[in-house]
């Protein structure tokens, strides 16, 4: 399991490296907001194809609130080519980075940027560079934010049965995450 930020863990490109997911780390979000939060992430990843590893919701030493950890495919090079393969997976790895403060805006009735900004500024922006050049940055993050809202609505039963189990189980693996939110693995 490698622990650090997904951007950094991308230069590694091993068979094995997980990208690592974060939950918020400036604003104090409640427990039950970085349950949704992580669900989010779980739910909407899942839906698009990414491989769970496992999902929590335990403080850590570097100011995470929780983490989704999903496993990159074994072909998955971060600096081969881009072919399409390759473009609909960093597409699918971004909106499920954006579906986490989504998840949590929807829950929280607002918008936390301060939030949602890690997820926003860093991860899913290293990630969407590989989609091409910095000019269509933003547009596509654009894009993909409208997906990843998109999709949070259509699962948002699933989210909130996962939630639930985060709150009261802390740490799930993947086998129980899924079925706990009504999804087959
Ligand atoms: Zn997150």
């Amino acid at each position: 399991m490698l622990r650090g930020t997904a951007y950094r863990s991308l230069s590694l490109g091993s068979h094995d490296f997980e990208a690592l997911i974060r939950s918020p780390r400036y604003r104090r979000s409640t427990p039950e907001e970085v349950a949704f939060h992580e669900a989010g992430h779980v739910v909407v990843g899942h839906q698009l194809g990414l491989d769970l590893v496992d999902v929590d919701v335990l403080a850590d030493r570097e100011g995470g609130n929780g983490h989704t950890n999903f496993r990159a495919p074994d072909w998955f090079r971060p600096d081969s080519p881009l072919d399409e393969r390759k473009r609909a997976f960093v597409e699918s790895v971004v909106t499920t980075f954006l579906a986490g403060s989504a998840a949590e805006a929807r829950r929280a009735g607002f918008e936390n940027a301060e939030a949602s900004g890690f997820d926003v500024e860093a991860v899913a922006r290293e990630w969407a560079r590989y989609l091409g050049p910095s000019s269509e940055l933003e547009g596509r993050l654009a894009s993909l934010r409208m997906k990843a809202e998109q999709l949070v609505g259509e699962h948002w039963p699933a989210i909130e049965r996962l939630a639930r189990t985060l709150l009261a189980r802390r740490r799930v693996d993947a086998r129980e995450a899924l079925s706990s939110a009504g999804l087959s693995p």
